[in-house]
């Protein structure tokens, strides 16, 4: 590895200085690459993140067909002292993908998004610009297979696998990175690297987790499982005006102490809406039968909920449902685009929250005013308890570290219009109503809900592996070609 990070051997800004003739953009076009810069008329549309909160302008943006196409860009970003960052299916929290800074040679995996299936190993290996939707639809449609993988549609295989992938599969089957079982890399020389458990295999650790710190992955090949026959949808809605701050702290609760011992084919969140309506919902992986035993165990813990629907899905129409309804397939349209915060709090599995946690959360967003122009959701998704896949692994096994852990919360925070500081104020407040009220305990943070205000994020995001990937980090990019704001080895504040 040191060797490779020797063929480096001039630091960005004294290329910068020395960068005389010739242009990145005539760099990247006499090298046969597709481009777009600022003069297009597609600029505006191209350059404009999810996340309209955020908005970054790059150099150029590259459209690579092979990976040769990636080693090409880096290496004429690298004499120009400029930085690289790759932009997938653009549903970064913080437009990350554009490379959290003005100036960056963003690489958009637009035109690679094949998918192809290896029946005899039962893998299939998918460029990073496949969209999830897109990627669950091949593999059912035409080989009878499935990922666990995360709720919408849009979101590229990308940034997904980078940083985790959970979904309503992954206590049955791990994370989206769990399922990898090799890569293939361009790191900051340009060099392609592939990675296994026996090739690089130190790498091979840290992309499954913070790939984006080490380099660009234009595949990953990942271990699929058939096609469930079929799967109980169901949700439990436990509707105002009963839920005052004590019963919510209680139907929370018993919806905790319960979710430690649930079987790994249940998945199941708890969405809690403005208005203080929660719904506790998902799918199981398993026949209507058990679930019918299982539900019954959950709601004598609940009290009975004010609606139910339970009903045997196909795999298919699951993963519909559990998105709201819209289409799987994203081909010819784009998502519409939100304007957003978000923040999550990763709990240990030793440290379940507190009915005063509770209490003290539901009493701050029933009593905060806020702009009407705001709405919000909190989802309590339960990663481990029982015989989860996710904590079934070593804390250490894989560059994301959060194994030993019953749920990631999410909260968040939308607006119909420019985003009002009130905004930030109030999701903070909403994580603080919690650890506020439990102070002995470490938190941690899920780096696909990425908050670019996180206060210790190194530890946050990463826990005890941050030490290994800064070394790493170091011997691979040690001029920081992907060096942005929250990558391995960028400060902390
Ligand atoms: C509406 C919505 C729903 C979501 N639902 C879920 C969910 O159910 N479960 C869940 O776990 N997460 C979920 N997420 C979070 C999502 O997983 C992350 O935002 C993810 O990083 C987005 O990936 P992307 O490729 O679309 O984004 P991008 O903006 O393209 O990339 C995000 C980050 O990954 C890096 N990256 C992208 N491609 C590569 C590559 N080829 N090599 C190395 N690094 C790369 C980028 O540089 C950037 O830092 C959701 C997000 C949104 C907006």
């Amino acid at each position: 590895m040191l060797a490779l990070a020797s063929t480096l051997s001039l630091t960005l800004a004294f290329v910068l200085a020395n960068a005389s003739g010739g242009s990145l953009v005539s760099c990247l076009t006499n090298n046969g690459l597709r481009i777009e810069v600022s003069q297009n008329s597609t600029w505006h549309a191209s350059t404009t993140p999810f996340n309209t909160r955020f908005h970054f302008s790059p150099s150029a943006l590259v459209y690579p067909t092979q990976t040769s196409d990636v080693s090409k860009a880096i290496q004429c970003a690298v004499n120009f002292g400029v930085r690289v960052s790759p932009l997938s299916g653009g549903h970064s929290y913080s437009a990350s993908g554009y490379g959290s800074q003005d100036g960056t040679l963003v690489i958009s995996f637009r035109d690679m998004a094949h998918i192809s299936y290896q029946s005899s190993e039962e893998t299939v290996t998918i460029q990073p610009g496949a969209r999830l939707g897109d990627v669950a639809l091949e593999l059912h449609d035409k080989y009878g297979r499935a990922l666990a993988h995360g709720v919408c549609p849009y979101v590229g295989i990308g940034g997904h696998a980078a940083f985790g992938g959970w979904g309503f599969s992954s206590r049955n089957w791990g994370l989206l990175i769990d399922q990898v079982e090799a890569a293939e890399l361009v790191l900051a020389n340009g060099t392609v690297v592939h990675l296994s458990n026996t090739q690089n295999p130190d790498l091979f650790w840290a992309i499954r987790g913070a790939a984006s710190s080490f380099g660009i992955v234009t595949e990953y090949t990942l271990k699929t499982h058939p096609v469930p026959l079929s799967v109980i949808r169901y949700s439990y809605t436990f509707s105002n005006p009963d839920l005052s701050a004590d019963r919510f702290a209680k139907l929370l609760g018993s919806y905790q102490t319960w979710g430690r011992t649930a079987p790994k084919e249940l998945g199941i969140e708890a969405n809690v809406w403005q208005g203080g309506k929660v719904e506790i919902g998902g799918y199981y992986m398993g026949s209507l039968f058990d679930f019918n035993r299982l539900a019954g165990s959950l709601l004598r813990t609940t009290g009975l909920p004010n609606a139910t629907y339970v009903q045997e899905r196909s795999w298919l129409v699951a993963l519909t449902e559990v998105n709201g309804g819209s289409p799987l397939s994203t081909k010819g349209k784009s998502d519409a685009h939100d304007t957003f915060f978000a923040k999550s709090l990763v709990v240990p599995t030793a440290s379940p929250l507190t009915a005063t946690a509770l209490s003290a959360l539901a009493t701050y967003f029933a009593n905060t005013k806020i702009p009407n122009t705001l709405s919000w959701f909190i989802q309590f998704e339960l990663w481990g308890g029982g015989n989860s896949a996710i904590s079934s692994l070593p804390s250490d096994a894989t560059a994301y570290p959060h194994r030993a852990h019953l749920w990631t919360i999410q909260f968040y925070a939308r607006s119909s219009t420019a985003w009002p500081t009130e905004g930030t104020v109030f999701v903070n407040g909403m994580v603080s109503s919690i650890t506020d009220h439990m102070k002995g305990t470490t938190f941690g943070a899920y780096a696909n809900y990425l908050d670019p205000l996180l206060k210790g994020w190194h530890d946050k995001y990463y826990a005890g592996n941050y030490p290994r990937l800064a070394a790493l980090q170091k011997q691979v990019d040690p001029h920081g070609v992907f060096q942005k704001a929250q990558n391995i080895g960028a400060p902390d504040f």
